[in-house]
């Protein structure tokens, strides 16, 4: 038997979230069982968990994009058990049971090897989250971003998961990284993973002329909206923008002046689809660059029972940093 957080539509045809304790004959089917122990929480859990429309692409269903755990058993004999593998993203917590579980079955594609030297809870403190963060910085890095003090590099929705690993990886890559947060308390916080600036989130949604001023050589946006729409118009000439995420906005209003007039470059992140080699790198740079002592100030770890009143918490934007989800309390 394994214990889950599923998601359910009851009489009233309303998504809601509730524990149970299942057969392992309920598990999906595919080549892997994992034995599940950590999860994370991420802002599409948190929608998924509140019944939110979007994620979930079928009911009942297990949310949770992220997962870590150990090997139990492989049919495919491409892993033994006992070892350690983690997924984010392919579908895992949307279409497919996720790591809200204390078991998983999946595919033996989807899996990823724990970097050497790293384990379950470290991968789930920096999850689809800091996976993302970390594809954001290669692709500025892919479009010709330059580490230095020249290079300012803006981070968008700071403070949250995403936000706060892009800001500890520029930091460490050797970026002059300011950040904007909507929560001014952050700022000691922010400036401890290495932000030299912080700034408010006026200061850019604020900038809504088609063309302001150069200011980022490279932008990280988890937010969207008018936010992203001024760091775009205020990117500096042959600048990146890697897009991430939509919290405030799915609405881009713009225009195409950044594009032609400074060879801006609007780079998409998709962190669900990327391919296992990309996966691999991403991976092994984040084990080299973020060992679990630089995530301890962005982590804090919660029971799976915790989770509805989580999911209200980071929907709501209350959320500092990383949750890592220990699903055996
Ligand atoms: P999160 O921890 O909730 O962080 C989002 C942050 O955005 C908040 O902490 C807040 O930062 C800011 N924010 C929230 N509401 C806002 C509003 N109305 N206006 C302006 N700023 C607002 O979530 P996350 O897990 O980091 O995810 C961030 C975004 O990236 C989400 O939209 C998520 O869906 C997306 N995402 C995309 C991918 C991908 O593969 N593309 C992967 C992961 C996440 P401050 O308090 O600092 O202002």
């Amino acid at each position: 038997h394994y214990r889950a957080l599923r998601v359910v539509k009851g009489d009233d045809g309303q998504p809601r979230a509730e524990f149970q304790t299942l057969p392992s004959t309920e598990l999906p089917t595919g080549d892997v069982t994992v034995q599940v122990t950590h999860s994370s929480l991420n802002y599409k859990d948190g929608m998924a968990v509140a019944g939110r429309p979007g994620i979930l692409k079928r009911h009942p269903m297990t949310p949770g994009i992220d997962l870590a755990g150990t090997v139990l058993h492989d049919e495919t004999g491409e892993y033994t058990a006992g070892e350690g593998v983690l997924i984010t993203g392919w579908g895992l917590g949307e279409r497919h049971d996720g790591g809200y579980a204390t078991l998983a079955r999946v595919p033996a594609a989807w899996l990823t090897r724990l970097p050497h030297g790293t384990d379950a809870q470290w991968a789930m403190s920096v999850g689809t989250a800091g996976f993302t963060a970390m594809l954001a910085v290669m692709a500025l890095e892919d479009h010709g971003l330059k580490r230095g003090e020249e290079a300012e590099v803006l981070v968008t929705g700071a403070a949250g998961g995403v936000g706060s690993t892009a800001v500890a990886l520029l930091a460490k890559a050797g970026f002059n990284v300011t950040a904007s947060t909507g929560r001014p308390d952050e700022e000691p916080y922010l400036k401890a993973l290495g932000a030299r600036t912080v700034i408010g989130r006026e200061a850019v949604s604020g900038l809504t002329r088609p063309l302001e001023s150069e200011r980022w050589a490279g932008v990280i946006d988890t937010v969207g909206g008018a936010t992203l729409a001024g760091a775009y118009a205020a990117t500096r000439t042959h600048g990146s923008l890697a897009v991430c995420g939509l919290a405030a906005s799915a609405k881009l209003d713009t225009t195409v002046y950044p594009l032609i007039l400074r060879g801006v470059n609007l780079l998409g992140i998709d962190s669900v689809t990327c391919p296992p080699s990309r996966r691999e790198a991403a991976w092994g740079r984040l084990a080299r660059d973020l060992p679990a002592a630089a995530l301890t100030d962005v982590t804090r770890v919660r029971g799976l029972s915790e989770l509805p009143a989580l999911a209200q918490a980071i929907l709501a934007g209350q959320v500092r940093g990383r949750t890592v989800i220990d699903v055996n309390a």
